[in-house]
């Protein structure tokens, strides 16, 4: 994810949480300056577990149940615990950051989702059928439902007792189930669509003047579905979307269809590579599906344009051709079928990686080719190695997809002629103040993640040589492709590409609560 403020002059990175924001930090780089600059992307909250959803600090431990209410006598949100039947119970991945979410007793390897949104796009009605493989022996189910109006539960056919506890959606299995059982939970529900267009605090399905769209990052989905939200718990999905006639759906993956109904169409989308919940996305207007051939890399383009908007395309054909073919060239082959651009009646300044379909807000890909183009293309094309084939293991591991996609992005912006790599990273140097460590940042999508990160990623560059850091990016993407890795991956995947112990490199540019006083001499190789 990326927002950007647009201003006037030198690029500025923004809390956009401050009433005045200070004119700051970055990148005053060398050579045309960028206008379009990262700014704290607003949805860093850390979830307590006591639905308080603005708190910033790093330092929360999974130590609050989120039946704050004491209406549970269940294990505490985060934590495992044994019931009476000698099982165990655990609602949540075990996030260090973000403790309330996914589940530690279920895998979900597929989700099949039916949508059925209001003619007047203000709720919809949902039923999600999740195949699920238990991790361990357990009597209950835990997924996240955070505000949902759950309506039933049915397990292997069955109906099953259930009920909202905090925002996790508890299901109650008629006898123990073993570790390795595999089930089919299915979950009909309401949820709202928000009436405004995006909160700087808020992540999930918003309603525009032109349909409705998502942003799910970091734990939006859960507020419209019930899932495992977590990037740790990864799987396949197909979405049948129904809405009005004269209204397109777009989700995920392979588009397959459309069944007409009675003033209603169902659309039919594929994913079938496996995805974290916050990269799902959900379109809905007039929109047009648009064929855009095959990338000079072998990759199926398909976009997802507001119908009165497909000029604008056009102006990002090419280039994202050619950012396709340079990322291959320095990360190795792009990780999933196909990429698309979706141009949306979003928020301007706000783009999300979401999966094989990143999205744009048509206020700003409007056809023209800048610096803040090329940054927001460049930016999101890279998070689909860094953060979606790999994902955080923690959301404390953000760096890891907003560094390197930030870098990316800067690499990209040299190639194009619009600054320096060195430029850019000296100027975001500044960033590594406040909110230190970057392995456990004060603030979730704040500077220090974006612009430390790819500091960071820049330093680690510098230390290891254009070599070992480019194969060890590559071979980090080959080792945990559709999976979720950690700091401490990383770490051990460029050592094995380098050769060289980086415990000193992680300690002061990463773990440290100190700022680095300056980037290491570039390796002799
Ligand atoms: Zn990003």
């Amino acid at each position: 994810m990326v927002t950007v403020a647009c201003g006037r002059g030198a690029p500025r990175v923004v809390d956009v949480r401050q009433a005045d924001p200070a004119p700051a930090t970055t990148p005053e780089a060398p050579g045309p300056s960028v206008p379009g600059t990262i700014v704290d992307a607003g949805t860093g909250r850390i979830d307590t577990g006591t639905g308080s959803s603005d708190t910033t600090s790093a330092d929360t431990t999974p130590t609050e149940d989120a039946s704050a209410d004491g209406a549970s006598e269940d294990a505490p949100t985060g934590e495992a615990s044994t019931g009476a039947a000698g099982v165990s119970r655990s609602t949540s991945a075990g996030d260090p950051r973000m403790p309330d979410l996914g589940s530690d007793d279920l895998d979900v390897e597929h989700y099949d989702v039916d949508l059925r949104f209001e003619p007047d796009l203000t709720g919809v009605e949902g039923t999600v059928t999740s195949s699920v493989t238990l991790r361990k022996r357990t009597d209950r189910l835990a997924f996240d439902a955070d505000g949902l109006d759950v309506i039933d539960a049915v397990v292997d056919g069955a109906p099953a007792d259930f009920r909202v506890d905090g925002r996790e959606l508890l299901i109650d299995l008629a006898a123990p189930s073993e570790a390795g059982a595999s089930l089919t939970v299915e979950v009909t529900y309401r949820a709202a669509v928000a009436d405004s267009a995006w909160s700087w605090d808020a992540a999930g399905l918003f309603a525009g003047a032109d349909g409705v769209w998502s942003v799910n990052e970091p734990d939006g989905l859960s507020t419209w579905m019930p899932v495992s939200d977590h990037p740790t718990d990864k799987a396949t999905w197909t979405f049948d979307v129904t809405v009005s006639d004269g209204l397109t759906a777009v989700a995920n993956g392979r588009y397959v269809g459309t069944t007409a109904g009675d003033g209603v169409a169902t659309w039919h989308w594929d994913q079938d590579e496996p995805m974290a919940t916050y990269l799902v996305t959900m379109l809905v207007g007039d929109y047009a599906l648009v064929d855009g051939g095959t990338s000079a890399t072998g990759v199926e383009l398909a976009h997802a344009v507001l119908s009165d908007s497909q000029d604008a395309l056009d102006g990002y054909r090419e280039v994202t051709d050619r950012q396709l073919s340079y990322f291959t060239e320095l990360f190795g082959p792009y990780p999933f079928d196909r990429y698309g651009l979706a141009l949306a009646d979003s928020l301007p300044g706000l783009a999300m990686e979401t999966q094989g379909l990143s999205l744009f807000s048509v206020a700003d890909l409007d056809g023209s080719l800048g610096p803040l183009q090329h940054l927001l293309l460049a930016h999101e094309l890279a998070h689909q190695w860094f953060g979606n084939a790999v994902s955080p293991e923690s959301w404390n591991d953000i760096w890891l997809n907003e560094g390197f996609a930030t870098y990316a992005q800067w690499m990209w912006l040299e190639e194009a002629g619009i600054g320096t790599v060195d430029g850019y990273a000296g100027a975001a140097l500044g960033a590594m103040g406040d909110c230190l460590p970057l392995s456990r940042p004060c603030e979730l999508f704040g500077p220090l993640v974006y612009e430390g990160g790819g500091a960071a990623a820049h330093a680690l560059r510098l230390t290891v040589g254009d070599d070992a850091f480019f194969a060890g990016l590559r071979a980090w993407i080959e080792t945990y492709l559709d999976s979720a890795a950690s700091t401490a991956d990383l770490r051990a995947v460029m050592e094995q590409a380098s050769g060289q112990d980086l415990s000193q490199f992680f300690a002061e540019w990463v773990d440290s609560t100190t700022p680095p006083t300056g980037f290491p001499a570039p390796s002799g190789s």
